[in-house]
């Protein structure tokens, strides 16, 4: 059975630090040139069907900016 995820981000709580990017093992985050209402830049994904849910982004953001959900697939 193959386990797969998803990411979400709470843009207004992020303050882009991208501690978010360095621990993501697929390299799925990135910055991107949006700001939020505080005037940091936000993080987005790609090739989002790669998450494996393993939630190494979420465990490392300090800003609890990212939430995962994780399932698996038969
Ligand atoms: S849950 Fe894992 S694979 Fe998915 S975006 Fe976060 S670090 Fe990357
Ligand atoms: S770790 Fe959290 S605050 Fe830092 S860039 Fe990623 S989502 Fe934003």
């Amino acid at each position: 059975m193959a386990k797969t995820g998803w990411v979400i981000f709470a843009e207004e709580q992020c303050k882009g630090c991208e501690l978010c990017i360095n621990a993501c093992p697929k390299k799925l985050i990135f910055l991107t040139e949006r700001l939020n209402q505080s005037g940091y830049p936000v993080v987005g994904a790609t090739e989002t069907d790669k998450c494996t849910g393993c939630a190494m982004c979420y465990l490392m953001c300090p800003d609890l900016a990212i939430k995962v959900e994780r399932w698996t697939v038969p």
